[in-house]
């Protein structure tokens, strides 16, 4: 019983899914509330997981990204496809040999990161997580997907503001719109006036983090 809990145990995987749905990972380790990203460590080894906005087509972020990672000293690249997403590679080793593999995918207006440092040769639990990467076939519904990077936006601003308190300096919605800030007292929301189709004054989010797309409507948060 003990050695199959132990089992159970080692092999344990946290299954994670993307802020905006479409990308899913198995990190060894238990992942933080953080839709736009996060570190988890593990056995010594250290994962990352990044969401950024982009809203310029991939081959424009891949190209940015190459002329960035070719500062770095013997980078060694290689290209990905993962379902119907394209990403890149870069591998770099210190000369302490401590491995940094960075997998970067660009779709949807997004770019997903995902980065291990660990030593000596690729541990399994690592090729693990690569391999556990996935992108969902779903049709991209362009509507939908601004939605969901406008609510990782409003997100990003009510924690912000949850924990340093004055209202960050604001990024614009992919929709166009601007965040507005209601306070009073220790409650606030922040809500898009963009053009999401959606009720005046949606999507709002409080200071539970919570996020409603309509009066009674919360935006399920696929991460959670
Ligand atoms: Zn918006």
């Amino acid at each position: 019983m003990l050695a199959f809990l132990l089992a159970l145990l080692l092999c344990a995987a946290f299954p994670y899914t993307s802020a905006d749905g479409l990308c899913q990972a198995e990190f060894p380790a238990a992942v933080p509330d953080r839709p736009g990203g996060f570190l988890v460590f593990h056995n010594g080894n250290l994962y990352s997981f990044a969401l950024k906005a982009w809203n310029q087509s991939p081959e424009r972020y891949f190209e940015s990204s190459r002329l960035f990672r070719s500062l770095e000293k013997g980078v060694q690249e290689r290209r990905l496809q993962v379902g119907p997403v394209a990403g890149l590679e870069f591998h770099t080793v210190s000369p302490e040999g401590r491995h940094n593999v960075v997998q970067e995918f660009a779709a949807n207006g997004f770019v997903y990161e995902f980065s291990v440092y660990y030593s000596g040769e690729q541990p399994e639990e690592v090729a693990g997580f690569f391999r556990s990467i996935r992108f969902s076939s779903a049709a991209k519904d362009g509507a939908r997907t601004r939605l969901i990077q406008c609510s990782v936006l409003l997100d990003g601003l009510a924690s912000e503001l949850i924990d340093h308190h004055p209202f960050p300096s604001q990024p614009r919605c992919p929709a166009g719109g601007a965040y507005i800030l209601e306070q009073n007292g220790l409650e606030f929301s922040i809500h898009c006036d963009g053009d999401h189709g959606l009720p005046p004054g949606y999507p709002r989010i409080d200071q539970t983090r919570q996020i409603f797309e309509g009066p009674g409507r919360p935006l399920p948060r696929p991460d959670l």
